[in-house]
């Protein structure tokens, strides 16, 4: 099956008038949780970055009208927008989920002040569950930092990985290595840090994702790539063996329990490249760590398994000219747009995610199912 896509299809931008300056305020500003279907021992947040509703299409579509995503129990819609921007971007889109608080695009784990919020993954590490990341970005890029960095600037990533270092994960996979090792603002070496303080961590130079296999006695660190891992096209495939081997490392790493971020990270660039193809392949890579959580979760009550997106990207659309054989996109920009992003739950806890809600609600949803 062969994809092709045209760039810049011409579309008019229709000039709306708001009359808000400032977001209108939400009827689900506060909180109101449901009666919970039991305690929530594990939370999985699954992030598509830049996944809206074409790209989910797009995978299900070319992947023979089929997703794991059709087995959710419950699906909803969060309004992504930022405090600074109508269409917000990733870090604090990111800092939206981690803090439960609107900031300004770009913020790291900081309100519009600049000042450092807690993050959820903060609040679980001190409260004894263990703590899991795993990202086909660099571990230093928005989505991951915004859960344990507190930065004024995305774009400060040696900055950033010294907070990661700091913050001291169960169990992290990504890229990224040149943050922590032959850095540009100092002579520190955090990988040696990391290690001197009892983690285990090997890298893509050494050994094989695949052979490795960490004692959970440990913390425990992969990483991928020096920078940006590769694509999924290229050969990038360990997303799901690591979502595989993750969720299974930290469900025997504490016994209270734990909760992982896990991010599709270049579906949200397959949108910027305006490359269909691109994003296809990494829906596709997506999925099927989407199916090992999905596996994970059925096997271990207590499990909460959310799937969202902090934002679409692209302003893509699948055209009319698409057969089943081959998908034609559209495309609005080469940034990112401020469509509702859809949020599918299985699992314990789940129908709590039925509705429209902020971006920010689900940071008050899972705190109130993990019982705080
Ligand atoms: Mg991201
Ligand atoms: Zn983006």
């Amino acid at each position: 099956m062969k994809w092709s896509f045209f760039p810049f299809i011409g579309i008019l931008m229709a000039h709306v008038l708001v009359a808000h300056a400032q977001a209108p305020p939400s009827l689900h500003q506060v909180l109101t949780p449901g009666p919970a279907s039991g305690p929530v021992r594990n939370v999985i947040l699954m992030i598509g970055d830049g996944m809206g509703l074409t790209q989910i299409t797009a995978g299900m579509y070319a992947g023979g009208n089929r997703s794991v995503l059709e087995q959710f129990q419950t699906i909803g819609l969060h309004k992504p927008y930022s405090q600074s921007h109508l269409v917000t971007d990733s870090a604090a889109g990111a800092t939206a989920f981690s803090c439960g608080i609107k900031t300004y695009n770009h913020a790291i784990g900081v309100d519009r002040d600049t000042l450092p919020c807690k993050s959820l993954l903060e609040d679980v590490r001190d409260l004894g569950f263990a703590t899991g990341m795993i990202t086909t970005s660099t571990l230093v890029h928005a989505t991951p930092a915004a859960f344990v960095a507190n930065n004024a600037h995305r774009a400060n990533y040696e900055a950033i990985a010294v907070d990661f270092a700091d913050f001291g994960l169960d169990y992290y996979v990504g890229g990224g290595l040149r943050y922590f090792r032959n850095r540009d603002s100092d002579d520190r070496d955090l990988l040696a840090e990391m290690e001197a303080r009892g983690h285990i961590i090997a890298t893509y130079f050494s050994e094989d994702f695949a052979q490795v296999h960490p004692d959970t006695a440990f913390p425990f660190g992969f990483f991928t790539a020096y920078e940006d891992p590769l694509t999924a096209e290229s050969g990038r495939d360990y997303l799901a063996m690591a979502t595989t081997r993750g969720l299974e490392f930290l469900a025997n790493r504490s016994a209270k329990g734990f909760f992982a971020m896990i991010e599709g990270a270049q579906i949200d660039w397959g949108g910027h490249a305006n490359n269909g193809p691109y994003l296809i392949t990494e829906m596709q890579d997506f999925e099927e760590a989407i199916a090992a959580a999905l596996a994970f979760t059925r096997h271990n009550p207590g499990t909460l398994l959310l799937v969202t997106a902090d934002h679409e990207a692209g302003g893509c659309a699948i055209q009319p000219e698409s057969t089943w054989e081959e998908l034609k996109f559209g495309f609005t920009t080469t940034g990112h747009t401020g469509t509702l992003i859809p949020v599918f739950a299985y699992g314990a806890g789940a129908e709590l995610f039925s509705g429209i809600y902020e971006n920010t609600a689900i940071y008050g949803k899972i705190r109130a199912l993990m019982g705080w």
